[in-house]
């Protein structure tokens, strides 16, 4: 899937806000109608683990387990730096 720089921008500002695209990688179940979940955000690629309970997040995501983003996600995050002024100069 190729999407254009304004695209990834759009999608990096609603994972700043929280609002990550995630997708379903893996699901382990632990017994009790619960699951353990991975998701991955197809946008900025950083990996939650959820526990599931008949299909439903118990909790919010990141609610059991902390969300873990790669370095590049953690340095947008982390600094007031605007998405936007990373791509300018490119
Ligand atoms: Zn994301």
């Amino acid at each position: 899937m190729k999407i254009s720089r304004q695209e990834l921008i759009n999608g990096l500002l609603e994972c700043k806000k929280g609002d990550h695209k995630l997708a379903v990688i893996n699901r382990y179940d632990v017994g009790y109608g619960a699951e353990h979940v991975a998701r991955w955000c197809k946008v900025c690629g950083s990996v939650v683990v959820d526990i599931d309970v008949d299909n439903r997040i118990r909790h919010r995501p990141g609610g059991a387990m902390k969300m873990s983003s790669p370095t590049i996600t953690r340095a947008i995050n982390g600094k007031s730096v605007a998405i936007e002024k990373l791509f300018k100069e490119n």
